[in-house]
């Protein structure tokens, strides 16, 4: 059933209203865009809950009751808060939501105000046609994703499960076109890999910077930086990987395929990735699906420039695959460094998720893809990211990353405008994406 052209219309007009609030994390202040959607989704009936976490800190619930012959609830969620922006080197500012050359422009339109003016669009048509359906139909606008969930889903699983508990949920991260190798592909977002943020504390001793000291804790902490950045961690393969892998092997034809299936087998894994794989992306992406990760992101160390610090800290950002411990990387990375004077600590830590991907929605999900984009080819994707979908899945819901959208070839990427500058979404592709989302909703719960 075709949406009706208003009510795309609509979530373009409202995802420019939501673009224009800027809630950027720190420090979030997601209220006003909370309050926003509320009052859209007031206009067809609803009455939307809205539950402060903190203040200024505003999480959005509202439910379509269906008749549950048809089974548990579906949940439509996405995260209100944005990635800070910095208006430099932007095309357009990036709060203002200006529409050109065919793009809305601006902070969120892809990650992820577009999947809530989506989702409140599909919500609002269910209103208004009067639908009668088989499952509840939930929407949360959850804050503080981009931080990591504590006053946003994590606040929600926490304090109000029983306004969220779902079946399966639809998040972030998904069903949008992935160009590569001349094809189409639409990853759908299956699971994610865990969070383990460590420090590296080095030790060393104090002094006159005037002599120079070998094993001073700045140099130690250098060697050990160096070393996480040359030396890759080791290769597990698992499920959710293979399964990407082999789906995008699919996608991307013969000789690609047989390379995906090679850079499973971990004796292989770096000859492919360095030898086979050509593209640059493609590389960095299957490397970090196929091994935990350590990226170094901030140095700390020092107080004067002619002073030894006793002490020397990196920031080190862990991802962990599912079915591997925080114990895991922290044994994987002391064999890195290989320095006792080294000490390395976890101090913050979410599990990895998975989802099956043989049930019916994930099935329907395929074919709603294929119907949005008939050449397009999905696949189970493992984010080595994290989203929401850690904090739901402690409620037992299965989350699919879903927001589709039809992204045009050219000289950027969707991925690479995420948190990134010039971030805009096609309208055409947007408004043909929520289209497919009403028409899982309907095909699922109707
Ligand atoms: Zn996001």
């Amino acid at each position: 059933m075709p949406l009706p052209t208003p009510a795309t219309d609509e979530a373009i007009a409202l995802l420019q209203a939501l673009v224009r609030i800027d809630t950027s994390n720190p420090p979030g202040h997601e209220t006003a865009a909370a309050e926003l959607l509320a009052s859209h989704l007031r206009q067809d009936g609803y009455e939307p809950q809205l539950l402060e976490a903190a203040p200024g800190r505003t999480n959005l619930v509202v439910r379509h009751k269906g008749d549950g012959t048809g089974g548990g609830p579906l949940l439509l969620t996405g995260h209100l808060d944005v990635a800070p922006a910095d208006a430099t080197g932007w095309k357009h500012p990036p709060f203002s939501a200006e529409i050109a050359e065919g793009w809305l422009w601006g902070r969120g339109t892809l990650d992820m105000k577009n999947h809530l003016a989506a989702c409140a669009t599909v919500m609002r048509q269910i209103a208004r046609d009067g639908l009668k359906l088989k499952r509840d139909v939930i929407f949360a606008a959850v804050a503080d994703e981009e931080a990591g969930c504590a006053l946003g889903s994590k606040f929600l699983v926490d304090q109000h499960p029983d306004l969220i508990r779902a079946e399966y949920a639809l998040g972030e991260l998904g069903a949008f076109t992935f160009h590569m190798a001349g094809r189409r592909l639409y990853p759908i977002q299956v699971g994610h890999k865990g969070l383990a943020w460590l420090t590296l504390r080095a030790k060393g001793m104090a002094g006159h910077g005037s002599i120079p000291l070998e094993d001073s804790a700045p140099m130690r902490l250098a060697r050990a930086v160096m070393r996480l950045g040359n030396m890759p961690l080791p290769v597990h393969v698992t499920e959710p990987a293979r399964r990407m892998l082999e789906g995008m092997g699919r996608a991307l034809g013969a000789g690609s395929s047989l390379a995906l299936k090679l850079a499973c087998r971990p004796a292989l894994t770096d000859f492919v990735l360095q030898n086979l794989i050509r593209d640059e992306k493609g590389r960095r992406l299957f490397g970090a699906v196929l091994r935990n990760t350590a990226s170094v992101t901030q140095l700390k160390a020092g107080v004067a420039p002619n002073v030894y610090p006793l002490v020397a800290e990196a920031t080190v950002d862990g991802r962990l695959l599912p079915g591997q411990a925080t114990a895991d990387l922290l044994r994987e990375v002391r064999d890195v460094v290989d320095d006792d004077d080294v000490v390395c600590e976890a101090f913050r830590e979410l599990p990895a998720t998975e989802s099956p991907t043989d049930t019916p929605l994930y099935r329907l999900l395929e074919e709603a893809v294929r119907a949005m984009d008939p050449g397009g080819a999905p696949y189970p994707q493992l984010v080595p990211g994290f989203t929401d979908a850690g904090e739901l899945a402690r409620l037992g819901i299965r989350t699919y990353g879903f927001s589709p959208l039809v992204f045009p070839e050219g000289e950027v990427s969707l991925p690479d405008l995420i948190h990134g500058v010039d971030e805009r979404i096609p309208l055409d592709g947007f408004r043909r994406g929520v289209q497919t989302l009403w028409d899982v909703v309907l095909g699922f719960c109707g």
